[in-house]
């Protein structure tokens, strides 16, 4: 589903120089949960960002289903953005917006009538267990809740890929696991394919399919669960 092909980045400024990502090639499959762990400046943020052009890699190749985004034109990269959610560790939330009204925000210019779109943000709450905060507003959910706002909202247009870059950081640990379990759920019924960007092992643990391990911009393990952590 996602096939990244010896990725490059590099962030110059006047006076420095900053190899962040440095030729990695991975992919992901369908339906697949994959984990990407790795300290602190390894790179992994500047990777999943690339899977949807948020950062434009300096060199390499980005496919996405059966296209290639770092070969497409400006119109051509929003419509196939469509296909990639992303949440957040800061949920990223309108705070003068209603639930509902975040979550119908990415349907605008979606060409569906008035009564569609209502239609899609009940069902996106439903999915998420917030169908009695829809008039609420960000400021009065807690940490969880918005960040189940945030997974209607990024769903919206039915996405192939969900990109979650440190998407339970900013949660306790119960909170933590309801919103894996959510997670996991929506891969499972949707049949969607998530990359999970986590300092947390036990996230990993609980919910990956396979985990690439990052350090210094490369990719320096990859594999399943198992293969990963009975190394000796
Ligand atoms: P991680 O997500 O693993 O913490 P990042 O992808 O955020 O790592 O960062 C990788 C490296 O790239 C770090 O050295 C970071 O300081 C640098 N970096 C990230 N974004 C930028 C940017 N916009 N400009 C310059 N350097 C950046
Ligand atoms: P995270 O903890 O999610 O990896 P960071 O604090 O590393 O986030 O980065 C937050 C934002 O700052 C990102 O958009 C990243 O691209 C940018 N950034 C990170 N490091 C640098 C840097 N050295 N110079 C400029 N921008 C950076």
């Amino acid at each position: 589903m996602i096939s990244l092909r010896d990725i490059r980045k590099v962030y110059l400024s006047d006076n420095s120089r900053v190899d962040a990502i440095r030729g990695v090639s991975l992919e992901i499959g369908e339906g697949e949960i994959c984990g990407i762990i790795g300290f602190s400046g390894a790179g992994k943020s500047t990777l999943v960002r690339c899977i949807n052009l948020l950062e434009n890699p300096t060199s390499g190749k980005i496919f996405v289903g059966n296209q290639e985004l770092t070969a497409l034109s400006p119109k051509e990269l929003r419509e196939a953005r469509k296909n990639i959610g992303m949440i957040f560790q800061h949920f990223n939330l309108m705070q003068s917006k209603t639930v509902s009204k975040n979550i119908a925000y990415p349907l605008k210019g979606s060409g569906l009538s008035k009564e569609q779109i209502k239609k899609r943000v009940s069902e996106l709450l439903e999915l998420v267990g917030l169908s009695d905060k829809a008039n609420n507003y960000p400021t009065q959910l807690s940490g969880g809740q918005k960040q189940r706002v945030a997974i209607a909202r990024a769903l919206a247009n039915n996405p192939k890929v969900l990109l979650c870059d440190e998407a339970t950081s900013a949660l306790d640990p119960q909170t933590t696991q309801s919103i894996l379990s959510l997670l996991k759920d929506i891969n499972k019924k949707l049949g969607l394919t998530i990359v999970i960007i986590t300092h947390e092992m036990h996230v990993v643990k609980e919910i990956c399919d396979n985990v690439a391990v990052m350090e210094n911009g490369n990719i320096v393990e990859h594999g399943d669960l198992i293969q990963i952590f009975t190394k000796p």
